[in-house]
C-alpha cells in the first residue's frame, strides 16, 4: 500500500490580502519539492468535493451560515483580524473537508496505507462558532467525527505539532473523551490557549514549549507527555495536524526545530499508529509560513510516511 496524497487547484483560489503569510504559494512550494522523483510513488488525487453536512459535525448551523454569508462575490474581505475570505474561499474550504474526510475513508478501507492532505485554508484555530487565525472551518475535528460517524472508531487521537495552540480542536472537543488532542506549541504566542493545566475532561494533554525551543526539548515534550498520552488512550486512528511553522526560518514563531525533527516526529506517530490502530494515520497541513522552512519540512514529512 501507498501514500496518497490529494491535492486540488481550488486551495489556490483562497486569497489573502497582500503580504499576508497564509497564501496560495505555500502549496506550490510544497507541489514542487513533491515533484522531485523521490516522491515518484506518491498517489496523488485530486480532492473529492466535500459534503457540507459534514461541516455541521463541529460547529452549528448558524455559524456556518454567517461564514456563507460572508463569502464575498468579487475581492477579500476580512472575517476577523488575520483571517480572510475570497469567493472561492467556500470551495476551497468545502474541498479541504472532503479531502479529510476522504483520506479517513482511504485508511478505513484500505485503499492507502497514509494520508497527507496538502490544503488550504487550514483548520485549527476555527472553534466550535469563531473562523479566526486564518480558518474558517475545523477541517481536523469534522475528520474525527467522521471516523466516529462513518466507520464507528471509538477513540481518535488528534497530535497537533503546528507552533500555535489548535484552540478550535481543544474547544471542540473540550468536554469529549472519545476524541485525544495533544498539542506541541509556542507559549506565550497566538493564540495564547494551550496551558498544561487547559486538560478538558482529561483529554487535552497540551506541551507548550518555551521561545528557542530547539529539537531536544521538543523531543523531550513528545516523549514524555505526547507520546504516553497517545500510548495511554490506544486510538483507532491518528490524525496529524501537520504545521511546519516550528521550523527554525519561520517567521512566525521562535522555534528551532528543522525537517530532521518532523521527520522523527512522523516516525514515532507511525509506530503508535501501528502498534494501536493498524497503521490508520492521516495527515492534513495546518500552517508554516516559510517557503523553504515548509518544503523542506513537508518533503521530510511525506518522504517518512512513504517508508510506511
Ligand atoms: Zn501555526
Amino acid at each position: 500500500m501507498t501514500t496518497r496524497l490529494y491535492t486540488h487547484p481550488v486551495f489556490l483560489e483562497h486569497l489573502t490580502p497582500p503580504g499576508h503569510p497564509e497564501r496560495p504559494d505555500r502549496l506550490r512550494a510544497i507541489e514542487r519539492v513533491l515533484d522531485d522523483e523521490a516522491f515518484a510513488a506518491l498517489d496523488r488525487v485530486k480532492a473529492p468535493e466535500g459534503d457540507e453536512a459534514t461541516i455541521l459535525y463541529a460547529h452549528p448551523a448558524d455559524f456556518v451560515a454567517r461564514v456563507r454569508a460572508a463569502i464575498p462575490a468579487s475581492g477579500i474581505v476580512s472575517i476577523d483580524a488575520d483571517t480572510s475570505a475570497s469567493p472561492k474561499s467556500w470551495q476551497a474550504a468545502v474541498t479541504a473537508i472532503g479531502a479529510a474526510n476522504a483520506a479517513i475513508d482511504d485508511v478505513f478501507e484500505g485503499r492507502a496505507a497514509n494520508v497527507f492532505v496538502a490544503a488550504r485554508p487550514p483548520g485549527h484555530h476555527a472553534e466550535k462558532t469563531t473562523a479566526m487565525g486564518f480558518c474558517l472551518f475545523n477541517t481536523a475535528a469534522i475528520a474525527a467525527r467522521h471516523a466516529q460517524k462513518k466507520h464507528q472508531a471509538e477513540r481518535v487521537a488528534i497530535v497537533d505539532w503546528d507552533v500555535h495552540h489548535g484552540n478550535g480542536t481543544q474547544d471542540i472537543f473540550w468536554d469529549d473523551p472519545s476524541v485525544l488532542y495533544c498539542s506541541t506549541h509556542q507559549m506565550p504566542l497566538y493564540p495564547g490557549t494551550g496551558a498544561k493545566s487547559e486538560t478538558g475532561a482529561g483529554n487535552i494533554v497540551n506541551a507548550p514549549l518555551a521561545p528557542s525551543t530547539g529539537s531536544e526539548t521538543f523531543r523531550d515534550a513528545f516523549l514524555s507527555r505526547v507520546l504516553p498520552s497517545v500510548d495511554a488512550f490506544a486510538p483507532d486512528l491518528i490524525i496529524i495536524s501537520a504545521g511546519f511553522d516550528a521550523h527554525h526560518r519561520d517567521p512566525l514563531a521562535e522555534i528551532n526545530l528543522t525537517e530532521d525533527d518532523f521527520d522523527w516526529a512522523t516516525g514515532q506517530l507511525m509506530d503508535r499508529a501501528g502498534r494501536h490502530s493498524a497503521n490508520r494515520l492521516v495527515s492534513l497541513l495546518e500552517g508554516g509560513y516559510d517557503l523553504q522552512g515548509l518544503a523542506f519540512s513537508v518533503a521530510a514529512h511525506v518522504g517518512r510516511l512513504m517508508k510506511g
